[in-house]
């Protein structure tokens, strides 16, 4: 017998349980708080699950993460180390991240900011469109999430740039990477769409440095963790005018205090980390897939990386 243990705080535990017995009908599901005997739990699939949880499991194989990120399985000072991460890697996670970065660079690109505050004071202005095949858009993170946005953003008919930390070759992508591709990718961006992983290296990277390297007038898409922005920073590019608007999904501090300037600055579009929700019925996929190789002795691919970060 196989037993799975769900800790999530916000994740549907009913459709979970579905989803999984569709997948793999002889895994045991058991959810927190009643993980019955702790010792025969396999698998811990986890979202921000309390600290010290997965320390109480004793034969705890590994951790499947409901998030493409890991932050939230590393912040548990008490998780035992060398214990395996599995990341949630999900082609229909990819796709609703994509949804997202194609909404924000749209909503810029067709002026709907502009036109929004117009309707509010009852004023018929028609602005003049940009030509999409002569405006570049910028991802940062090529990974399974940004290779599907710079994909959907390349039908759409724009210019597609991507950074990485390597050097990569993706069709149809203007490749960059390193420090140096960073500045060099962003100088030529109207918009820049970040889907980095959070890592010492990249948290604040979206700061005056990189909105100064941009053209006047940009506008960015933070859709992966808040860290990666420097409130600070982007207030200034705001309003300064360098920065045209910004679209977050994410935040330094979520939820986002009352008291935050973001909530009421015109130039900023934000929702409550939702650009990519991890359905059960497709990620359960993932899951059972991982749990079948791991069972196996096989090599995991989606295997979180400690060495690198992500
Ligand atoms: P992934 O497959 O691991 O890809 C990460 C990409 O980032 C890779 O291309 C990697 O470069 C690049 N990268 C990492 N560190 C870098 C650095 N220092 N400099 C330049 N590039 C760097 O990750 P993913 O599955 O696409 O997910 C990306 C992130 O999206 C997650 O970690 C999560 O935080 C976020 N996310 C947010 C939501 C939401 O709802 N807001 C939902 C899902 C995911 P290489 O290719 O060279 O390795």
């Amino acid at each position: 017998m196989t037993t799975i243990l769900m800790a999530s705080h916000q994740d549907p535990v009913d459709l979970w349980r579905a989803a999984l017995a569709a997948e793999m009908p002889e895994l045991e599901f058991r959810a927190h708080p009643d993980p019955g005997d702790p010792a025969e739990v396999d698998y811990a699939l986890v979202y921000w699950a309390p600290h010290g949880l997965i320390a109480s499991l004793p034969n705890v194989k590994a951790v499947l993460s409901i998030a493409a990120g890991c932050d939230h399985v590393l912040a548990d000072p008490d998780l035992p180390p060398g214990l395996p991460i599995v990341r949630m890697v999900d082609d229909y996670l990819a796709a609703m991240m994509a949804e997202y970065a194609v909404y924000g660079v749209l909503h810029f690109h067709r002026n709907m900011h502009f036109y929004r505050q117009e309707q509010l004071k009852s004023q018929w202005s028609r602005g003049w469109p940009l030509y999409t095949p002569d405006t570049a858009v910028g991802i940062l993170g090529l990974g399974a999430i940004g290779t599907t946005c710079a994909a959907k953003l390349g039908e759409l008919g724009f210019q597609v740039h991507g950074w990485s930390r390597g050097p990569k070759s993706v069709a149809g992508v203007t490749c960059h990477h390193g420090a140096d591709g960073l500045e060099e990718m962003a100088a030529q961006c109207r918009y820049l769409v970040c889907v980095l992983p959070l890592t010492p290296e990249t948290q604040g990277i979206i700061n005056t440095r990189l909105i100064k390297a941009m053209p006047q007038g940009g506008y960015i898409i933070n859709i992966a963790r808040g860290g990666h922005h420097v409130d600070e920073d982007i207030l200034a590019g705001l309003d300064s005018g360098h920065l045209g608007g910004v679209f977050l999904d994410v935040h330094n501090e979520e939820p986002l205090p009352p008291a935050h300037p973001f909530w009421l600055h015109e130039k900023v579009w934000m929702t409550p980390h939702v650009a990519g929700e991890l359905i059960p019925r497709s990620c359960a996929k993932s899951v059972v897939r991982n749990i079948r190789r791991i069972e196996a002795g096989e090599e995991v691919p989606d295997l979180f990386d400690k060495a690198r970060g992500y």
